[in-house]
């Protein structure tokens, strides 16, 4: 288990990156088996961690006290992008119901949003909860665009928004720009929303990057300028640890950005990394979702909680 893997690493790009590594730690992969991994949380009063394996129909669960993996739910809707809010209740983004929902403490699950001026959303992909409570969430087409991660259908709203739903319930588009939205996160101060765009995926030139926001108090956005562009492959889901650094999933593994948008460094991953999460006690290890497999390394940086 704590030997090196095939394929993994530690890149250093530039020397800042040195102080975000431990140099002699090793990616570890806890669990394989799952056809696409994605939306890893952490729990920490639990000390578990859960993820979803979106084809295969099912949230799995980490356990950090004795390192099993098993069923957290099946089906799960194809639950794709996950979070935690600040009462520690699980927020999830389901392809099947086109909805973003809540599991409150007694394991009752809340509808947070399902439709937006009355029409079904798309496929919600992935989600942020602010610390006033509001919920953020991005909300491409990939879920409706075949039978694989959820059921093939047409989109109702006609393009893919972000969205944010007021402590009222009230769902209001944020960002109408994008072609495929997809990992989002703020900046440890809530100040800066970064929202992928992986619209390369289905439009030739299309959008393989990172673009920065400006939050403003009433909810709105601003700006949105281009923080980062994707090396390889596409970024996807992204944490950011507590001194605005972005660890960014990519082709080969993670991406580490420097706030001025430097990319400083890399964790090698032999498979296609769709998101990433810190956990652990600490908050200093990053859980990497690498398309069949759980990977994890331990890093000299703590991540931004609730994460
Ligand atoms: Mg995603």
């Amino acid at each position: 288990m704590y030997g090196v893997i095939d394929g993994t690493g530690l890149d250093v790009i530039a020397p800042d990156f040195e102080t975000c590594i431990i140099g002699h730690a090793r990616v570890e992969r806890l669990w394989t088996g799952a056809r696409w991994s994605e939306g890893p949380v952490w729990f920490a009063a639990g000390r578990y961690l859960l993820w979803s394996d979106i084809p295969n129909d099912r949230i799995l669960r980490w356990d950090d006290t004795d390192g099993t993996v098993s069923t957290f739910r099946q089906p799960s809707n194809n639950a794709n992008g996950h979070t935690v809010d600040r009462q520690g209740r699980l927020v999830s983004c389901e392809h099947l119901t086109r909805r973003v929902t809540r599991t409150e403490h007694d394991g009752r699950v809340t509808v947070i949003a399902d439709r937006v001026d009355g029409k079904r959303l798309n496929s919600p992909n992935d989600v942020v909860v602010k610390s006033d409570g509001s919920v953020w969430f991005t909300d491409p087409s990939y879920g409706i665009m075949m039978d694989y991660e959820g059921d093939r259908a047409e989109s109702e709203i006609g393009a893919c928004h972000v969205y944010r739903v007021g402590p009222d319930g009230a769902v209001a588009a944020v960002a109408t720009d994008y072609l495929k939205p997809n990992g989002l996160a703020f900046s440890p101060d809530e100040s800066l929303l970064y929202i992928a765009d992986t619209g390369v995926t289905h439009h030739a030139g299309g959008p393989k990057h990172i673009r920065r926001h400006a939050v403003n108090a009433d909810g709105t956005l601003s700006g949105g300028e281009v923080f980062a562009e994707c090396t390889s492959g596409v970024f996807d889901g992204f944490r950011l640890d507590r001194d605005g650094r972005i660890w960014t999933s990519a082709a080969d593994g993670v991406h580490c950005y420097a706030p001025d948008g430097r990319l400083i460094g890399k964790v090698r991953i032999p498979e296609m990394v769709a998101n990433v999460c810190f956990g652990g006690a600490k908050l200093n290890r990053l859980f990497i979702c690498g398309t069949t497999s759980l990977y994890s390394v331990f890093l000299n940086v703590n991540g931004v909680s609730p994460v």
